[in-house]
């Protein structure tokens, strides 16, 4: 078994020698207990800061995976099925089930399994719980979202065109943004090559935002909330322009957007809702399932380049959402 463990917290943006990969030796399974083996793992940027307040150095890296179970003496985890795991970044985990969630059920065969770390995962569900719970989006709304290409971002979109909004897109390459006109967003644009992101903002939408779905923070929140409609909603989903800063940025105090526009926002965890989840994947796969939901991926190949497929991501390598293959 191995295992990618934090060698040394992250300053500014990783590197390859704050990783280590280290072997493991694992007993078998005692009663209740399973052993599994990845299949699928995710990247994502939480991992970023959660390293900060969640870990210390030599643990073992936080992820969440699909995995195989090889062997069980827990009756709820046959030998064969999937499951998804808290295991971290591990190829094989010995667990008692704790943090273990069954794949639905009823997963259709022509849908790979990759899919429940993304548009059918937390992802997915974030996306869907920040639209309908925090934003409350109704139909013939205007929708901006930023880090739009990505796997919470493109679901974001696409959801909010079922739901008969408008949308608006922002993404950080050329192709990204095709990619965004070809999920039937309204508009789109590449933020790093745009000049002003308020006029392109402006452009975008003359009479304004509804509804802001915040992955990105910084410059770009200071751009877009000037351009709230009166009773608009802000669901500050991310900040991943923040995330490897050493020092705190600064920037335009907004608060006068907030107050004479009567602006709610609002941050949110997709965990708050958990008690909805198995509704709410059934929701997102038969979108999927009918064509109306797609979902692209961005897999790497191999357990070993893990630090390298998380590093990508957080350079925007990705469109769609980042995998692993084990
Ligand atoms: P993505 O698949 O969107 O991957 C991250 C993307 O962020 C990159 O592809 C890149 O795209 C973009 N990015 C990186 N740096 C910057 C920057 N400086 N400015 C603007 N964009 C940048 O990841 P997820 O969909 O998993 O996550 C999106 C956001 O949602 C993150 O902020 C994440 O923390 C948050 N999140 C929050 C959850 C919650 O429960 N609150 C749950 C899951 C995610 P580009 O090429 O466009 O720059």
């Amino acid at each position: 078994a191995k295992a990618w463990t934090l060698r040394s917290h992250f300053v500014s943006f990783p590197k390859d020698s704050d990783f280590e990969l280290k072997e493991e030796e694992l007993p078998a399974p005692d009663d209740g207990e399973v052993l599994l083996e990845a299949v699928f793992l995710s990247v994502d940027p939480y991992m970023r800061p959660y390293s900060r307040v969640k870990m210390k150095e030599g643990d073992v890296m936080i992820g969440t995976q699909v995995a195989k179970v090889l062997e069980s003496k827990n009756p709820q985890f046959p030998v064969g099925s999937h499951v998804i795991g808290n295991c971290g970044w591990r190829t094989h985990t010995l667990s008692d089930g704790a943090g273990l969630t069954p794949m639905l059920s009823d997963w259709p065969r022509d849908q790979p399994l990759s899919l429940a770390l993304g548009t059918i995962g937390m992802p997915g569900l974030t996306a869907l719980y920040g639209l309908e719970e925090v934003c409350e989006i109704k139909p013939g709304e205007t929708l901006l979202v930023n880090a739009a290409a990505g796997a919470v971002g493109s679901t974001v979109g696409q959801i909010a065109k079922i739901k008969g909004c408008r949308v608006v897109g922002s993404a950080g390459s050329d192709a990204k943004v095709s990619y965004l006109k070809e999920l039937g967003f309204d508009e789109a644009f590449n933020y790093k090559t745009v000049g002003s992101l308020q006029e392109a903002l402006q452009k975008a939408s003359p009479d304004g935002y509804d509804c802001y779905f915040e992955n990105v923070g910084g410059e770009f929140s200071s751009a877009a909330m000037p351009l709230m409609k009166p009773f608009g909603r802000i669901a500050v989903c991310g900040s991943i322009s923040m995330y490897n800063d050493t020092t705190p940025q600064t920037g335009p105090y907004i608060h006068s957007h907030m107050i004479f526009k009567q602006l709610r926002m609002e941050g949110f965890i997709s965990s708050r809702w958990q008690h909805k989840n198995e509704v709410s994947l059934r929701r997102l796969m038969a979108w999927v399932q009918e064509g109306r939901l797609k979902c692209r991926e961005h897999v790497t190949e191999g357990f070993q380049n893990m630090p390298a497929a998380f590093m990508g991501m957080l350079r925007g390598e990705n469109t769609g959402k980042a995998i692993v293959r084990a």
